[in-house]
């Protein structure tokens, strides 16, 4: 089979995905004519309140967790924030957070901050990691204080795809007696979770990543954690988060739950020889090719890979031309190209760091599109290899 030349190639998946056809219809009612509000005390809007709760057991089942630990609300962000911010309220002696350096914004940007506009009354460990991304327990151990009120740590890294033993480390938490928060945007759907003999307090997961809409997520609660809500208002969610529910997306929400929970090993074996098809072509057919996080403690879905001596903004654009979506491990801000966070902390080199692309695949991605782009590839480095002069110094 060829692609046709408008067909787009999706492997930013990490990013957002493509909301599966499953999940618009089932969504698609309560768009239209089922648009009751779920607290009003007619049957109407009983009936939407329904779909709520049977959403609320399918994400719950996918998270093997009952459903009363499970709390809508608009996006990882806003779980990540709350889980964070309850415990800080919880307990307002404590003055100590832990997470990593490799974290995504939501919840780096709020620890930045937490020092920051509270004139330092919050004080951050974040943790180091390996060349190969990974995190050392010890090191971790040795970071809990009497003074921790919560540690933040994702389960996998939305970069490299790196998976932290969150599970271990929480168990080490609660025998601290502290709060353990794991931001599961990443993992949820991608592996299989099972939070019911755990020790994880919290847990976030937002819907766009797992082929539900934009602007709904979920704050999983374990029963009996101490809770604060963010947001107050209406009795929403018994309390813990105000606000009338966004129905169609929490609809959404427990559809691809439970596609995830049907389908996961199954479409993850395929997804992941995509992947590995994908990531081994391009490190033996382009030289200077270097794989970014650890080769298996990783996301069976996300490759990142460095091609030194390129701009990796200049290679999307290029794969642009070719209608192939990634993303770059690079952002520009401020007209200077700035290698991720994630990335630095690895300690990746800057001629590696600067040119690094995450492929991040999906159910969707197919054989074909795989051949394509490692048709494509090792032409655009060349290219742009050619405009170089780090290039020709180095190669
Ligand atoms: N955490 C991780 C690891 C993510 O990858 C993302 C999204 O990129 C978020 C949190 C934020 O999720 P949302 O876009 O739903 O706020």
């Amino acid at each position: 089979m060829t692609l046709s030349a408008e067909h787009v190639i999706y492997m930013d998946n990490n990013a957002t995905t493509r909301v599966a056809p499953e999940v618009l219809d089932a969504m698609m009612p309560y768009l239209s004519d089922l648009y009751g509000n779920p607290s009003s005390m007619h049957t109407f809007g009983g009936r939407v309140g329904q779909a709520i709760s049977g959403a609320r057991q399918s994400v719950a089942n996918l998270l093997g967790a009952s459903a009363d630990e499970i709390v809508f609300t608009s996006c990882g962000t806003e779980s990540d924030s709350t889980a964070i911010l309850s415990a800080l309220q919880t307990y307002p002696e404590k003055n100590h957070v832990v997470t990593t350096r490799v974290e995504h914004p939501a919840v780096k940007n709020l620890c930045d901050n937490l020092e920051i506009f509270t004139g330092r009354k919050y004080h951050i460990t974040r943790l180091p990691v390996a060349e190969d991304g990974t995190l050392d327990l010890q090191r971790y151990r040795d970071s809990l204080t009497d003074e921790t009120a919560i540690v933040s740590v994702m389960w996998a890294n939305n970069e490299t795809g790196v998976l932290f033993p969150v599970e271990e480390m929480a168990r080490i938490a609660k025998e601290r007696g502290i709060l353990f928060h794991t931001d599961a945007v990443q993992a949820v759907g991608k592996i299989p979770i099972s939070l019911q003999e755990g020790a994880i307090d919290f847990l976030s997961i937002s819907g766009h990543k797992l082929h539900a809409p934009k602007g709904v997520g979920v704050l999983y609660i374990r029963k009996g954690t101490p809770f604060i809500p963010f947001l107050n208002g209406g009795h929403q969610e018994r309390g813990r988060r105000g606000g009338t529910e966004n129905v169609a997306s929490i609809v959404g929400l427990g559809k691809a739950c439970e596609l995830a929970a049907a389908k996961m090993e199954e479409e993850n074996s395929r997804v992941r020889t995509l992947r590995d098809k994908l990531e081994k072509g391009l490190l033996t057919t382009i030289p200077k090719a270097l794989l970014n996080g650890h080769p298996q403690h990783r996301l069976p879905n996300t490759a990142n890979i460095s091609f030194e001596y390129v701009e990796g903004e200049a290679i999307l654009l290029m794969m642009n031309q070719h209608n192939i979506c990634a993303s770059s491990g690079s952002a520009c801000t401020s007209g200077s190209l700035e290698p991720s966070h994630v990335l630095r902390a690895m300690g990746v080199p800057f001629t590696a760091a600067h040119g690094s692309i995450r492929f991040s695949l999906s159910v969707y991605n197919t054989d074909e599109e795989v051949d394509f782009v490692l048709q494509k590839m090792p032409a655009i480095i060349a290219r742009l290899r050619e405009l170089s002069p780090f290039w020709e110094e180095n190669k």
